[in-house]
């Protein structure tokens, strides 16, 4: 196999657009984001929660609104059950550092379980605050696909769990969850337990808002984070966290700072969402989000294209001889794949990008734990996604490009 060519900053923009990288972030933008966003700077710009004049009472009203909405899309109880932080990052980290810790709700001896496909924005700051918690930490193992068992997980809930945080689907295998299973058997086991030692149930849905349907009623979950740069197709910058009511009390905020309210006290003011709001807000990206959701088409109509994009995205890859596919046909057109040991994922994604302009992510997508069940410890995986505006022929060129390359290796 020839070594990667260095990407040629010279080929003409035309030729590097095949993006099958939704995972990493969405493109194009879902309609009108990027004039929402301008509209926004142009004629509105100031800030929300801050002030009583004219352009500040709009500024409010973008938040308000667009709260709102994503409280209707996700059926959350009410509005203030969306608080909006700088992206899927950090509304993990609200809610893990939130909840987690020495003198905090989930503290010293409780167990958190998690599992082996989980991305660093969960893991890391759940080690983190569990280990300043002196809280256990547990890891239930996916298969070679990603997929995780309900049976598995509820067997290794016991009477300490205080916390299961799992994601809705995979960033490396695009494996759906069975989440509402596990969200209805953690809701038989909290029946029987006093207020105080209830499991939070907290969803990753940074893979899932936008192409999943998510209905917080029927998932079962307490708590569930999500960017608008991914299925929503908005600007990035911008995340939700979804927090149920009967945690509103006991979550704590983890960053101090400016709210526009209260502010002659010394204290964060302890109501949601404002409690978990500190610092001005990001407005343009409020715009863009509020348009994204505004123009997303049907989900039905565009799950149906999606899941059949998955289709032929999954039995293409597996038509081809000398590599390995990871993943199923599902609801999104995602796989992970390894061409072996002679050509690296980072050499083959250099490949595609400078000899076929199709643009894929290589290595451990942030990850890691899972790829020592797939087999792709030390290098990861070359990752293809698709999402929105994805076409067949899209699909059809990046198989007859993997395709290609694999016939070179064998
Ligand atoms: N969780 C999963 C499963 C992801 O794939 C990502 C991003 O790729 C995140 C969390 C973090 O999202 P963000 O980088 O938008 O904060």
């Amino acid at each position: 196999m020839p070594s990667p060519p260095a990407v040629d900053s010279t080929v003409p923009e035309s030729k590097h657009r095949i993006y099958l990288d939704h995972a990493a972030t969405s493109w194009p933008k879902a309609d009108g984001v990027t004039d929402a966003m301008v509209e926004f700077m142009t004629n509105v710009g100031a800030s929300a929660s801050r002030g009583n004049h004219a352009s500040a009472m709009k500024a409010s009203e973008r938040v308000r609104s667009l709260r709102s909405k994503l409280a209707r899309f996700v059926n959350a109880e009410s509005a203030d059950c969306v608080s909006f932080h700088s992206g899927c990052t950090s509304a993990l980290n609200a809610v893990v550092h939130g909840l987690v810790g020495p003198s905090h709700d989930i503290g010293r001896g409780s167990h958190i379980l998690t599992s082996s496909v989980e991305h660093n924005a969960v893991l890391r700051p759940m080690l983190v605050a569990a280990k300043a918690a002196d809280a256990r930490v547990e890891e239930v193992a996916s298969d070679a696909n990603g997929s995780l068992q309900v049976n598995e997980v509820i067997g290794k809930i016991d009477d300490a769990t205080r916390l299961v945080a799992l994601s809705h689907v995979s960033n490396v295998t695009g494996t759906v969850q069975p989440i509402a299973e596990i969200g209805e058997a953690i809701a038989e086991i909290n029946q029987s337990r006093n207020a105080s030692n209830r499991i939070l149930f907290l969803c990753d849905a940074a893979q899932s808002l936008g192409y999943v349907p998510i209905d917080i009623q029927t998932l079962g979950v307490r708590a569930l984070a999500a960017p608008a740069h991914k299925g929503c197709g908005g600007p990035p910058g911008i995340g939700m966290l979804y927090l149920s009511p009967e945690w509103h009390d006991r979550i704590q905020p983890w960053m101090q700072g400016g709210t526009g309210h209260d502010g002659r006290s010394d204290a964060m003011p302890q109501t949601m969402p404002g409690k978990l709001e500190p610092g001005t807000m990001n407005l343009p990206a409020i715009a863009g989000w509020t348009a994204a959701m505004n123009s997303m088409a049907a989900l039905e109509d565009s799950a149906t294209e999606l899941a059949a994009l998955s289709q032929q995205l999954h039995v293409g890859l597996n038509g081809i001889d000398g590599i390995q596919v990871f993943g199923r046909p599902g609801p999104l057109p995602i796989a992970s794949l390894d061409f072996g040991p002679e050509l690296p994922p980072d050499d083959a994604a250099a490949i595609l990008d400078a000899e076929f302009g199709i643009e894929v992510r290589s290595g451990h997508h942030c990850a890691a734990r899972i790829h020592r069940h797939l087999g792709t410890d030390s290098a990861g995986t070359l990752r293809i996604s698709g999402g929105h505006g994805t076409t067949p022929e899209e699909i059809d060129a990046v198989i007859a490009a993997v395709a290609e390359i694999a016939a070179q290796i064998t």
